[in-house]
């Protein structure tokens, strides 16, 4: 561990000549986390203790080590200028000396404005000449914080040993950035970030300024020589060249640019909001040289377009902040409770769940399974845009499969698409995100081929409601019911269930604020029952109950309410082992979908959700185009005859099959999740009920007993003939045939 983060990092330096991007992505590869690049030797990188294959593998011929006194002479050697910095930070903050600075930080935890301090804050260049765009039309140098990062680290010294740093003090600007940039790159986790540096140190023979300059003016004073020292214009245009050179230069996806300095400043510490610069105090005010880390990764936030939360900053809790325009809910003076901590709020190592958005990091993803007793061939393939899922599809449809359970998500506004297969035969198909009447003519047109719905998938796009749905061959009774609220899905669950239907798949969605109930229902018999929004707790709970009673769930949905995650459940008849594992990360699902399978079970139904708020902003403005959807018709394909389909396959998505049934390989465990199962079809350990959540069940198929207080509209139709969908205003629309 280096300076006070819980963060495994290690330094790696690569042999003198090998190609550096070529060398650096396999560490990246290996690392999985943030890397620091400096030059084209010396990495240091956040590295898993148990990563699947470590950097050393995947790069030989690198030495690597957990310190920088730990590397071979021939290594500590100066490889190149930044290479020997980087170095020496890594030396420093795995210092002992260094670990107890960390651990006795000045105003630890405390807010920015905390009494008697000056706060570190970019008003000064609201509005000024700092502020204003660099180039209308030029690509943003700084949108979103992914990817590869550039840093242009820029000591700008004067001609007395007052304006002068020591050699402790530069290395210790570069191991304060390094400690920094390794916390605010790994809450972007599990992509982190690289930060690739370019290291300045300018000398100027420049007296400070007058004491009544303006702030812009006392930067001026200095910015404009050390620029011209290295190569570059005076003025914003001048700073703004040289960070795009550092960008072009080093191949990354952004880049700004920080100056360290001595010289008097308008406020110790300063960005402008977008870029492309931030500008700090070597004295970093009242909380002095070692808290320059957590100052440095809030005005980095700054740069990457968050904004302030404390309370003098003036923020309020609305406003559109980052690629995603989420508002600043976390405010201090109008969050509840003054918000939570975060570095855009305080001193300490935390961030709060709305400055993720405003970063605009990569939306992290988890992962739930229903696992049912099962055997035979079956695939997961996720997170496909359109054109690569449908080619998975067909690949795995013409190799005996088929898909059983749909499930669309919208990481960062792009639509993804994750599919659940089985062994099986006969006429398949899937229908994506149609409007209601385009979905409904779909359903009965298939329906009217021997086909039936399996699955339904409701999907917000542009704020309208559009349906998908996966299609196998089958016969019987089938009914659709959609966009209900509560109680007038119940009234039509048990009416449905009363003649022979039996839910099989529901989806639960919150539409203007307003929970909505969609099912579909095929022919069926036995007990069945229906538990929805139950916290998780509860719902593990009565999971056990009725498990323990003969059912089985079989459709798992996963719900946001307000800030609260909840679980609703179908369940029917069953018998055999059972399993249930939800909010993983991908490695820690993938080895639990590999163990439980060698065990005798089959993954029956899945579900995706985005971690942290996704509902705020929802950019959903470029989905349809990246998606390929014309219009609202929705877009899909049908093979009655089980026969091959065209689909090009350019790249993305990741998942695993198994044909046999036999384990595939595993990635390493990481994270959490949290589930039960039991193979013997006995109850599983029972966790604590906190919550209820609410529902009903028929253990015998008869009727249900519940109060349905809305009345609810819709239609329903029972001789064999197809009927058309109507869209009715209300509770819910739908069409029933008996087959
Ligand atoms: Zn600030
Ligand atoms: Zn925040």
């Amino acid at each position: 561990m280096a300076g006070d983060l819980e963060i495994h990092e290690q330094v790696i330096v690569l042999p003198a000549g090998l190609p550096a991007m070529g060398a650096q992505a396999a560490v990246k590869q290996a690392s999985g986390g943030v890397t620091h690049e400096y030059g084209p030797r010396v990495i240091i990188a956040a590295v898993p203790s148990a990563a699947s294959a470590s950097p050393q593998q995947l790069a030989p011929s690198a030495t690597m080590a957990d310190e920088s006194a730990a590397l071979p002479g021939r290594e500590r050697e100066d490889p190149d200028d930044v290479g020997a910095v980087g170095l020496a930070a890594f030396g420093m903050r795995t210092s002992e000396e260094y670990r107890q600075a960390k651990a006795n930080r000045p105003h630890a935890e405390q807010p920015w404005d905390a009494e008697g301090l000056q706060q570190p804050c970019l008003h000064d260049d609201a509005g000024g000449p700092h502020a204003a765009p660099s180039d209308a039309g030029a690509p943003p140098l700084s949108a979103r914080l992914t990817g590869r990062v550039a840093v242009g680290i820029i000591i700008v010294e004067g001609p007395t040993n007052a304006l002068r740093f020591s050699d402790a003090e530069r290395t210790k600007v570069v191991a304060e950035v390094q400690n920094g940039l390794t916390w605010l790159g790994s809450q972007s986790s599990p992509a982190g970030v690289s930060w690739v540096y370019d290291i300045r140190v300018v000398r100027l023979n420049v007296q400070p300024g007058p004491a009544n300059q303006t702030s812009e003016q006392k930067e001026q004073r200095w910015r404009d020589p050390a620029m011209a020292q290295l190569g570059f214009g005076a003025g914003m245009a001048g700073v703004t060249a040289y960070v795009e050179q550092l960008r072009t230069s080093r191949g990354t996806d952004w880049a700004y640019c920080a100056f360290f300095t001595k010289y008097p400043l308008g406020h110790f510490a300063y960005a402008s909001l977008g870029g492309p610069r931030l500008v700090m105090h070597y004295d970093n005010d009242g909380w002095g040289p070692d808290n320059i880390d957590r100052v440095f990764a809030h005005e980095t936030g700054h740069i990457f377009n968050a904004p302030d939360e404390y309370q003098s900053s003036g923020c309020h809790c609305g406003g559109q902040y980052g690629v995603f325009n989420v508002p600043n809910t976390n405010c201090e003076t109008c969050a509840p409770g003054g918000g939570v901590p975060c570095i855009m709020k305080a001193n300490t190592w935390a961030m709060c769940a709305y400055t993720p958005y405003h970063l605009g990091f990569p939306q992290g993803q988890r992962y739930s399974g229903v696992f049912l007793a099962g055997t035979g061939s079956h695939g997961l393939w996720v997170n496909a845009d359109w054109n690569h899922f449908v080619a998975k599809w067909n690949e795995w449809n013409n190799q005996g499969l088929r898909l059983e359970d749909l499930e669309i998500s919208q990481p960062g506004g792009q639509l993804r698409y994750s599919g659940v297969f089985r062994q099986g035969t006969g006429g398949y198909g899937l229908w994506a995100l149609a409007d209601w009447n385009s979905f409904a003519a779909k359903w009965n047109e298939w329906s009217g081929q021997g086909l039936r719905l399996v699955d339904l998938e409701v999907t917000l796009v542009n704020n309208q409601l559009r349906y998908s749905g996966v299609f196998r061959a089958g016969s019987g009774g089938y009914g659709l019911w959609a966009d209900a609220d509560w109680n007038s899905f119940v009234a039509k669950w048990n009416e449905w269930s009363a003649q022979g239907l039996r839910l099989v798949d529901l989806t639960a969605m919150q539409v203007n604020g307003q929970v909505r109930y969609s099912g579909v229902f095929r022919q069926g018999t036995g007990g069945y029952g229906l538990w929805a929004l139950a916290d998780w707790n509860s719902f593990v709970a009565k999971w056990n109950e009725w498990n323990a009673q003969g059912l089985r769930l079989v459709d798992l949905e996963i719900t946001k309410v307000g800030n609260d995650t909840r679980y609703s459940g179908v369940f029917r008849a069953g018998a055999g082992g059972y399993g249930l594992w939800v909010n993983a990360d991908w490695s820690s699902f993938l080895n639990k979908w590999n163990e439980w399978n060698a065990q005798g079970l089959r993954l029956v139904n899945f579900d995706v959700s985005l971690t942290g708020i996704e509902a705020a902003a929802s950019p959903i403005r470029e989905a349809m185009a990246a998606a390929g959807a014309d219009g609202a018709e929705g877009y899909g394909v049908l093979s009655l005859a089980a026969d091959a389909l065209d689909g090009q396959a350019t790249g993305a998505g990741f998942g695993a099959v198994s044909m046999t049934g036999a384990p595939t390989e595993a990635a390493s465990t990481e994270g959490g999740g949290m589930g039960a199962v039991s193979l013997d079809g006995e109850p599983a350990p029972s966790t604590e009920v906190t919550s209820n959540g609410f529902g009903a069940v028929s253990l015998t198929a008869g009727g249900v007993g519940t109060e349905a207080t809305g009345p609810g509209q819709g239609s329903a139709t029972m001789p064999t003939s197809a009927v058309a969908g109507e869209e009715e205003t209300g509770a819910g629309f739908g069409g029933l045939v008996h087959g």
